[in-house]
């Protein structure tokens, strides 16, 4: 099969990362008969050298006709300063709007070879974890009306949480189905005991959990869910929640994984066209470096290629080749702590072509 896939390479690592995953592809392409092309597109802080604008016209266009899009990382300090609606990072919610993608898909597992960089007590970490965070993408207080005006106190700001019956059902869809297909376990995390959203969502959640009676579901509020994370992860199979609490809560996840190298995300809509993103930034720190950890970036190409094209064995084939390069003890710098040697950004990523 053929498949036309635009690259959003971005800014800082951002590059490096995505080239890694594309050597991936092709590998896969080789090995399974499948032919990958792939077209570049500006986003994020490169396009506003280039262009002016974060997110060019050309590149709504060019994702909006290709199978699946890949994301690097946009941004970086040479545009902190640019004002908010001209940032880089409004280019992400440009085009999560642009494809209508409603869902950020975040899984959250434990690596056993990695066990020892997770920040949690060891007893915790022995029962390993392994979940994911259905997020809900393009409503919300990150959507909603804002502004400044005169209030009580003299000048204020403000931003508004709207959430629709509907933006809750189709998000509710996913959660129930992505819970059918592992292990019909979802947890729902809301604010309701303060939120007007919170009671409207747990309302037709409740509605929906009578439609998939095999799934065992629960509400959780925000707070006691950040708290649950670190004290008892293996509680936790599918969760479901809105965009600002998936936004803190999907990062907490991450965290205690280990590294924040290892955490793919897949943003997915109506139709096949999702966009697959590491979960972590453009890292500026490192950036031009070689050092950068691509192995979220190569989960996420895994992950369009599950969602996406449905190749679930050429997925499996990329984690499990992971899983092997890990087991065998090759590290990227973030994977180390400090002790031992690091491979580059291109050493893993060869380390993990072999495997292929
Ligand atoms: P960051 O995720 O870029 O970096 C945080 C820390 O993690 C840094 O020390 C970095 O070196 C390290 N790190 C991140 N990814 C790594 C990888 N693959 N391998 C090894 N180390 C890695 O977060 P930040 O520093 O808060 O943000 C930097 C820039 O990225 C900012 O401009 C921010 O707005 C942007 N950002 C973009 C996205 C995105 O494009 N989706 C997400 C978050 C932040």
């Amino acid at each position: 099969m053929n498949y036309n896939i635009a690259l959003l390479k971005g800014d800082g690592i951002g590059p490096e990362i995505v080239d890694s995953a594309v050597e991936v592809l092709k590998k896969i392409g080789e090995k399974f008969g499948h032919t990958f092309n792939f077209t570049p597109y500006l986003i994020g802080g490169c396009a506003i050298d280039a262009t002016g604008e974060p997110l060019p016209e050309e590149t709504v266009k060019g994702c909006l006709a290709s199978d699946s899009v890949l994301l690097g990382a946009v941004g970086g300090p040479k545009w902190d300063t640019l004002p908010g609606n001209k940032r880089p990072e409004k280019a992400l919610l440009g085009i999560r709007a642009a494809l209508e993608l409603f869902t950020n898909l975040r899984p959250a597992k434990l690596y056993p070879a990695l066990k020892d960089a997770s920040p949690l007590r060891a007893d915790i970490v022995e029962r390993g974890f392994d979940l994911v965070i259905v997020r809900e993408l393009t409503g919300g207080i990150y959507f909603g009306e804002r502004g400044k005006r005169e209030g009580k106190y003299g000048e204020e700001a403000y931003d508004t949480e709207a959430y629709s019956r509907m933006e809750i059902e189709r998000i509710g869809k996913v959660a129930f189905e992505t819970a059918m297909k592992r292990n019909k376990k979802l947890i729902s995390i809301d604010k309701a005991n303060v939120l007007e959203t919170s009671r409207l969502w747990r309302e037709v959640m409740h509605k929906m959990s009578e439609e998939y009676p095999e799934v065992e579901y629960s509400d959780m509020l925000v707070d006691n869910a950040a708290m649950q994370l670190v004290r008892n992860p293996q509680q936790f199979d599918v969760v479901v929640t809105s965009n600002m609490f998936g936004d803190i809560l999907s990062d907490e996840a991450s965290q205690i994984t280990g590294s924040i190298g290892m955490l793919a995300s897949a943003s997915l809509g109506y139709n096949k066209c999702g966009m697959y993103e590491p979960i972590h930034g453009s890292a500026p720190d490192i950036a031009g470096q070689n050092k950068a950890n691509p192995i979220a970036t190569i989960l996420s190409a895994a992950m369009m290629l599950r969602y996406s094209f449905d190749l679930g064995a050429e997925a499996d084939c990329i984690e499990k080749a992971v899983d092997k390069v890990l087991e065998a003890g090759y590290r990227t710098a973030d994977l180390l702590g400090g002790e031992g040697t690091a491979l580059s950004c291109t050493e893993i990523t060869e380390k993990i072509l072999e495997m292929i």
